[in-house]
């Protein structure tokens, strides 16, 4: 039977990557029943906002969606569709794996790193108050009154929330897909030294849960120590877990291990609904030219595929992948020695490639 699942070509350049992936999910032999959805700053004046109802009703309902990335369009109440569209499903883990294929200019060999980010709180959860507004006024004087350390009253505030309750359930995903995928090791990644009860809170949960899984090494790092190290010796790192911002600051360093945005991945999942995108935006500057690169979001339909138990369907498409990349023929230009190679291909031609690959394979 053929897997329901919601397709959102998104905005820039989401509707050619999108299409691109589409074709080459096809090629693996699975069959799908595109739910296709509109979202993005293309459909604001249609529906008044970049995020409309049914695309939610639609994933609420299929379970399981693959999106094109969406710009977010400035003074819509958004900070970031994209951020709106995870706290609205509560896809509260974030997985992106970073892992190294032979082939890549500039690329850290034996790196295979697998970061789970926590997605809905920390500084990210969006609670701000604007510097000289009454409320920012509210709030520091409110603390002034309660402490020594005076906050200055020309400040703005961001606010850092970090629970128990959703730290345990983000490092238990990350031991879970550890043993899942036999994985061998969980980092912690913290700034517990300074922010005692945000990040200090993060680590003694992470030290908890991981009594739970005897199998599974576990260990901390503070987060300046964890970016030199990564840089450094990358392939001593397995799984690594963190609150929401370092998440978001790491995969883009891990991303650049790897060799670029062009082939980093990533997934967002809560309880029992997942959304599967790759990690960079929309690049609107090259949107319509059939130019970038559609390994990221063509590497996050590879774990679609695997969180749908399609593990063979999964392996030959990785497999194609890997093999276009190591022919070094039909890639993009961010996967070529120099950037302005007359000889990279375009977006729907690294399809092509990659489709070719599979059929010779089976
Ligand atoms: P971006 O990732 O869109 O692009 C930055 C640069 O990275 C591009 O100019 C390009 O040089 C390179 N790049 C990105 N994707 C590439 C690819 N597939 N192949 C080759 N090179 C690639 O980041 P940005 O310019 O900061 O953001 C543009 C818009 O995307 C913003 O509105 C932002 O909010 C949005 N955004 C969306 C998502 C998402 O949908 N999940 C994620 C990040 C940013």
């Amino acid at each position: 039977m053929a897997y329901r699942v919601t397709f959102i070509p998104g905005d820039g350049v989401g509707p050619e990557l999108s299409e691109a992936t589409r074709r080459v999910l096809e090629g693996t032999g699975v069959e799908f029943e595109w739910d296709v959805q509109e979202a993005g700053a293309d459909v604001m004046d249609k529906y008044g906002t970049p995020l409309p109802e049914p695309v939610l009703e639609s994933i609420r309902k299929n379970k399981v969606a693959i999106k094109g990335p969406i710009t977010t369009p400035i003074g819509t109440g958004f900070r970031s569709v994209n951020v709106a569209l995870r706290a609205e499903l509560d896809l509260y883990a974030c997985l992106r794996p970073c892992k190294y294929y032979p082939g890549i200019p500039g690329a850290f060999r034996g790196t295979d790193v697998t970061i789970v980010r926590e997605n809905t709180e920390d500084l990210y959860a969006g609670i701000e108050y604007e510097e000289g507004t009454p409320d920012a006024k509210k709030v520091i004087d409110f603390l002034n009154g309660m402490q020594k350390k005076q906050i200055r009253p020309d400040s703005g505030i961001s606010i850092k929330p970090i629970s128990i309750t959703g730290t345990e359930r983000i490092v238990r995903f990350a031991f879970e897909h550890a043993r899942e995928y036999k994985r061998k090791k969980v980092t912690a990644v913290t700034k517990s030294n300074i922010m005692k009860f945000s990040d200090g809170l993060f680590l003694h949960t992470a030290e908890r849960v991981a009594k739970d899984y005897p199998d599974i090494e576990f260990e901390d790092r503070l987060v300046d120590n964890l970016c030199m190290q990564l840089v450094k010796r990358p392939s001593e790192y397995d799984v690594l877990v963190l609150p929401n911002l370092y998440g978001d600051i790491v995969s883009d360093l891990c991303a650049g291990l790897i060799g670029g945005l062009g082939v980093a991945p990533g997934a967002n999942i809560g309880k029992d609904v997942a959304v599967f995108e790759a990690t960079h935006g929309s690049a609107p500057k090259y949107k319509g030219q059939n130019k970038v690169n559609p390994m990221a979001m063509m590497f996050s339909g590879v774990l679609m595929l695997r969180y749908l138990n399609e593990g063979q369907a999964a392996d030959r498409l990785e497999n194609a992948l890997a093999e276009v990349i190591k022919e070094g023929k039909s890639v993009t230009y961010d996967l070529k020695e120099r950037r302005d190679d007359p000889t990279a291909v375009g977006t729907s031609q690294v399809a092509d490639a990659v489709i070719e690959k599979m059929e010779h394979a089976s």
